[in-house]
């Protein structure tokens, strides 16, 4: 997840502004992550045990239907310097192996994630993003080296979402430049392996809630645009039809997925009425 300006929206500001405003506030927010993390203890009001804000995602049933395949060294294998995978590449599609071997080829892809995490201003990021399909993620809510937590999370799964529903101006390391607004549950209960291998459950709110949810659904081939409202899509369309024409002009091959293809809600309702 790309490190934004977070207040593009003069809506969001009064929501957020309390937590996200000033870097001290999301230290204290992460302090708390933190203190999460040791003690699991933190719970919001969670009784949901699938995303409530899945109305414009499709069910990817390539991940829900078969057994999840394992990583092969080879697949964990990476060659510096990593370079952020955009869109529509389709390995940002791509189904993503779970991790079963906790060694020193496994660490290294980690710290060259966080290498280029920060190199590229993101506070998070998938394995997907860069080129390795499997069910990694990093993230570090502060975005800058020595500062907030590093936090990994190999093989994650969501226990519960909370009811509260919250936007938030997104950013996507795999879309530069591109920022909207994206609705998700304001926390989450989470279950995952660290870089040891070691299971654990934690739950995350506010700011670390939302960079897990965003990289969570890179692990499942959706894409933070998946999510949006039909009006802000709208907002963006021109821009990722750029991407698009980016990736034909830079491979040579048609666009694997438009998004001209996601039909426009006012054109489908006047259709209806006419
Ligand atoms: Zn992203």
């Amino acid at each position: 997840m790309a490190c934004a300006t977070w207040f593009n929206s003069s809506s969001l500001t009064h929501t957020f502004l309390p937590v996200l405003y000033r870097q001290t506030a999301v230290s204290t927010t992460f302090l708390r992550f933190s203190r999460i993390c040791s003690t699991s203890r933190f719970f919001s009001s969670m009784n949901r045990t699938s995303s409530p804000v899945l109305g414009h995602v499709k069910r990817r049933d390539a991940f829900l239907s078969k057994e999840d395949q394992v990583a092969s060294p080879a697949d964990l294998r990476c060659e510096p310097p990593l370079k952020i995978v955009e869109y529509p590449d389709p390995i940002l599609r791509a189904r993503n192996k779970k991790i079963d071997t906790f060694d020193e080829n496994l660490k290294k892809l980690v710290d060259e994630m966080f290498d280029v995490m920060y190199k590229t201003d993101g506070i998070g990021l998938s394995a997907p993003q860069v080129g390795i399909n499997v069910q990694l993620m990093v993230f570090n809510p502060a975005g800058e080296r020595g500062e907030g937590e590093e936090i990994v999370l190999i093989n994650p799964k969501v226990n519960k979402y909370s009811k509260k529903i919250v936007p938030f101006n997104e950013g996507c390391l795999s879309f530069p430049g591109i920022y909207a607004d994206v609705l998700r549950p304001e926390s989450v209960k989470i279950d995952a392996r660290d870089i040891n291998g070691t299971r654990f459950s934690v739950s995350l709110s506010a700011l670390p809630a939302r960079v897990f949810q965003h990289e969570f659904d890179h692990l499942q081939g959706i894409l933070f645009f998946d999510r949006m409202t039909d009006e802000v899509l709208d907002s963006i369309r021109e821009q990722l039809e750029a991407l698009e024409k980016k990736y034909e002009d830079k491979t040579g091959l048609p666009r694997p997925e438009r998004i001209e293809a996601r039909k426009r809600r006012k054109a489908a309702v006047g259709f209806g009425k006419s």
